[in-house]
């Protein structure tokens, strides 16, 4: 922390924000439109950060979007569900005002940016609760043409490699069915030819597709306003330190690649460095210990908004349900030397002929769940046996109809991925079982159960295809269970799964946007949004979107603050 009031100033802007995701974009590009001269900080060379390499969707209940489409959803039913799931008291100024704002946020964008979502027909919540929707509640970011960046395509960060295909192409949810059966209709031919046609296009001219979908469709859409407005991106530039006078923040040290920049901000600092990332120091001290091992957040994410939020005396908010959200990430070394983690989205667990199994070889989880109610369930406490990792077993059938993990549908030679330790055959569910190290006896009996629930399309213990989340994943065409389905004969196959964070939740407590000193009282100048906020849904995950939604929302509402017509928007009392 530094602290001199009369320090000397490398330069000035009105608004300084670090960190180029979602949320540090949306302040950069609000606050300019607002009037403010802005300044956006990155610490790598591209903007994006796991924004990019998300889904790109955003919860924001009763939105006029979803209207229009024939969708509609209520806040009064958010509440409702919400209450479900937090409790009454989960309703204070933060939440409330996240509601009221995420409309108005999505018409402000639509209106005076190029940045615009869209609600799928069907995208459920994630729990069945009173008050939960099926449709128009989560929107998704509509896909973006790199091409119209120009050279700065290249500063836009790719997805992960392994949601890529065929050099460098985005493939989303309703691109599967017409690549996996190019001749099964004419729509699905029309729809792969042009998808290849695209891509062979864009090999010509670039290193990968340039059909940006899901987050790197939002970023992508983010960056060109930036451009559009003319707003300074200092890249490979980063957050060192905040500047403090008295209780206000008046500035930052910046590392960059020419020396250290002291940077004077008239109206305020936005942090938005994509929350605890790989920072040591922080997953020490907030994440549990066998959960530490895999983040899915970009490697320049290091938790710098938060360590530097904290030695102004920014308190981090730690009454949370849980300090971070989680997916079931696989694990595989690449002979090229790169670690690929592969997320367990919605591909394969859902799908009928897959159970889930702890070191035991029991079942303790709806496998069909949410990613993070999937991993809540391994580290629910002190489990004994260890569910760290777990195993998603199957057998061939299922890996040549769905896929698991990095293995595509139709893989026909499976020995990569054995050699490489990714994939685990035994010829008998006893062979399988001493392979990874569980109880052959109770993995027999875990099968032979789930069998019998196949049969009935009842899953006894954990409800397995009971809620829409579940059979939206599922397959509708297996009967009467989209998600049940016998697994066996052998051989039999299984593939580790760890726990890995996707974000945190754990962050700087804000209420307009602003960071809160251990204290209570608000900073001046000092903002946080993004996954350096603390989560507004108190460390749980309602639905697809929870994460980006907010970032939006709270940078909408800083950089609002900072011009200093947050006002302009009151707050229903309701
Ligand atoms: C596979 C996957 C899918 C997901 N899908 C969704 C989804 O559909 N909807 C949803 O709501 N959430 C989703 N999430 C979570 C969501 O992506 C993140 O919570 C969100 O993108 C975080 O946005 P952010 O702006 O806070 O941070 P980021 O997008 O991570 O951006 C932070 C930026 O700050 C930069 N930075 C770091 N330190 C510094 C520094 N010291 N100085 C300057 N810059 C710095 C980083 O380089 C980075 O560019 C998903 C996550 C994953 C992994």
């Amino acid at each position: 922390m530094s602290s001199s009031a009369d320090r000397h100033w490398d330069s000035e802007t009105d608004l300084l924000v670090i960190g180029a995701g979602a949320a540090g974009m949306t302040a950069a590009l609000v606050g300019t439109l607002e009037g403010l001269r802005v300044v956006l900080c990155e610490k790598s060379e591209m903007v994006g950060g796991t924004t990019a390499t998300s889904a790109g969707s955003v919860w924001i209940p009763g939105s006029r979007q979803s209207e229009t489409a024939g969708v509609s959803d209520s806040i009064a039913a958010a509440k409702t569900y919400l209450a479900g799931m937090l409790g009454d008291d989960a309703f204070d100024e933060r939440l409330s005002a996240y509601l009221a704002s995420g409309p108005a946020v999505l018409d402000y964008l639509e209106r005076r940016t190029s940045v615009v979502f869209a609600p799928p027909p069907v995208h459920p919540d994630y729990r069945n609760l009173p008050g939960a929707a099926i449709g128009g509640r989560t929107l998704g970011a509509v896909p973006f043409d790199g091409r119209k960046l120009g050279a700065d395509f290249a500063r836009v960060r790719p997805p992960r490699r392994e949601f890529m295909v065929l050099g460098g192409m985005m493939i989303g949810k309703n691109d599967i069915p017409a690549l996996l059966q190019p001749f099964g209709s004419w729509g699905n031919f029309k729809h792969a030819i042009g998808l290849l046609a695209r891509q062979a296009r864009d090999r010509l001219g670039f290193k990968r597709g340039t059909r940006l979908i899901m987050g790197n469709g939002l970023v992508g859409r983010l960056l060109y306003d930036l451009r559009r407005l003319a707003v300074e991106i200092r890249y490979r530039t980063a957050l060192k330190d905040l500047v403090k006078v008295d209780d206000e923040i008046v500035g930052a040290v910046l590392t960059t690649p020419t020396g250290e920049h002291a940077l004077r901000a008239r109206k305020g600092v936005i942090l938005a460095t994509g929350g605890i990332g790989w920072s040591h120091e922080l997953r020490e001290r907030l994440l549990p210990e066998n959960a530490r091992l895999h983040s899915l957040a970009p490697d320049s994410n290091t938790g710098d908004g938060i360590l530097a939020g904290e030695r102004v005396f920014g308190e981090i908010d730690r009454k949370l349900k849980s300090p971070a959200l989680w997916m079931p990430s696989s694990v595989m070394k690449q002979p090229d030397g790169h670690l690929s983690v592969f997320p367990h989205i919605m591909l394969d667990r859902a799908k009928p002929g897959l159970l889930a199994v702890d070191r035991g070889g029991e079942r303790f989880v709806n496998e069909a769940d949410s990613y993070h109610d999937f991993v809540e369930g391994m580290l629910r406490s002190n489990r004994l046996p260890s569910s760290v990792p777990s195993y998603l077993v199957c057998d061939r059938g299922f890996i040549s109809d769905y896929g698991i993990g990095l293995i595509h549908p139709g893989t026909r030679d499976l020995r990569r991925f054995i050699e490489a330790g990714y994939l685990f055959e035994g010829g008998t569910v006893g062979d399988l079982a001493a392979k990874i190290g569980t109880d052959g006896e109770a993995l027999t009996r875990t099968i032979e159960r789930y069998n019998q629930y196949a049969e009935s399309g009842v899953d006894e213990e954990f409800g397995r295809g009971t809620s829409e989340l579940n059979r939206f994943n599922g397959d509708p065409a297996n009967k009467p269970n989209p998600c049940l389905r016998k697994i066996g004969p052998g051989p039999y196959y299984a593939v580790a799964v760890w726990p890995s964070d996707l974000a945190s939740s754990a962050g700087l407590l804000d209420s307009r946007g602003r960071v809160l000193r251990s204290d209570g009282g608000a900073f001046k100048g000092l903002y946080a949004a993004g996954t350096d906020a603390a989560s507004v849904f108190r460390g749980t995950y309602p639905g697809p979107g929870t994460m980006i939604g907010p970032a939006i929302v709270f940078a909408w509402r800083a950089a609002m603050d900072a011009a200093g017509v947050l006002d302009n928007y009151p707050i229903p009392t309701d």
